[in-house]
């Protein structure tokens, strides 16, 4: 039986013709900056994000830790959100690779409030470490893939720019806020001096992230990238893979949106699974199961043996993720066989 597989949407695999697409890519030595893929890749996220300039990462990760390390002093403080993936997901790397505290401050669904922010900015007092960046995370994966609203963004803006205070988006999933919203990847992106994306999540390629910015912060970016060991060489091989990832498949994420909500209408009826309707807004779908005697581990074997992945988000929350490779009719088999699990 072919199990459907809802753990995330990094788990596509790359179609036939993003193969060819590769297969057929002209390449050369990147770290030269010989590779015309790369530069044509780089090129185009740069402008679609409205940036400068931008830098092609290996990772999602690689790319918000040059974001923290050319932007940021040792001992500097970085107000985070608390339920972030920079905060839970990327290993203490500020701390490793930048030499900075984290601030974490509790959001309601990820998001933050100016009026939260603003008092954990640290004062100009010698003995204070010094807040040098905010970072922003939409669409944000633990709370559930909720959409940062931007008026909100905008007043955090000038908020940091009052304070000097620059900030960086963590935008893995940017491109599913605004498929949902209308509001381009450049508007959201005009509030931040750095902005991650990821190619591959919702929009289907094997490998591969980016950091965009001013042309000195992406310079900096740079000298970092080789530092961490993510200078590549032929690596138009993997950009083209993005180019047509980004192509062919920003505009179909509204898909895997109307997938979740017909999952989530489905799994809200079953006794003692308690699903937020107001953070139900794009491919994500968290789960509570706090009424539940079984913990998340325990219930996902038991699903993933009637062949529905789910992936867990702590011990009371499980994860349904919509994605390239799962069609409705999977979607509505899972959600019949989660109702049969749950029912026995
Ligand atoms: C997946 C993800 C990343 C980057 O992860 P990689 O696995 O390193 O590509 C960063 N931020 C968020 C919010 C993510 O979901």
């Amino acid at each position: 039986m072919k199990k459907i597989d809802l753990r995330s949407d990094t788990v596509t695999k790359p179609s036939m013709e993003m193969r060819a697409a590769m297969s057929a890519a002209e390449v050369g030595d990147d770290v030269y900056g010989e590779d015309p893929t790369v530069i044509l890749l780089q090129k185009k996220v740069a402008e679609l994000l409205g940036k400068e300039s931008a830098l092609f990462t290996p990772t999602g990760v690689m790319a918000n830790q040059l974001a923290l390390k050319s932007q940021t002093e040792p001992g500097n403080e970085v107000i985070v959100e608390e339920e972030s993936h920079i905060f839970n997901f990327e290993t203490g790397a500020p701390a490793i690779l930048s030499q900075v505290m984290l601030r974490p401050v509790k959001g309601e669904l990820g998001i933050l409030r100016t009026s939260q922010v603003v008092p954990a900015v640290r004062g100009p007092v010698y003995y204070n470490p010094v807040t040098t960046l905010l970072c922003l995370e939409n669409t944000h994966n633990k709370a559930g893939g909720t959409i940062y609203p931007l008026e909100e963004i905008r007043t955090l803006r000038s908020a940091m720019q009052e304070r000097n205070i620059r900030m960086h988006l963590d935008g893995a999933r940017l491109w599913n806020a605004s498929a949902e919203t209308g509001i381009s990847p450049k508007e959201y992106a005009q509030y931040f001096d750095t902005v991650s994306v990821c190619f591959s999540k919702g929009l289907g390629a094997p490998i591969g992230s980016m950091l965009a910015g001013t042309h000195q912060t992406i310079e900096r970016a740079r000298k970092f990238r080789k530092i961490f060991g993510g200078g590549m060489r032929q690596v138009g091989i993997l950009a083209a893979a993005a180019i047509f990832a980004l192509e062919r498949n920003r505009e179909r994420l509204k898909e895997d949106h109307e997938k979740i909500r017909i999952l989530a209408k489905s799994l809200s009826s079953i006794r003692g699974f308690s699903i937020n309707p107001a953070a139900v807004q794009t491919n994500i779908l968290a789960i509570d199961i706090s009424g539940l005697k079984e913990n998340a581990s325990e219930l996902i074997g038991k699903l993933a043996k009637e062949g529905v992945l789910l992936s867990s988000m702590s011990e009371t929350t499980i994860r349904a993720v919509a994605h390239l490779d799962v069609n409705q009719d999977e979607i509505r088999q899972s959600a019949e066989i989660i109702h049969r699990v749950m029912e026995q």
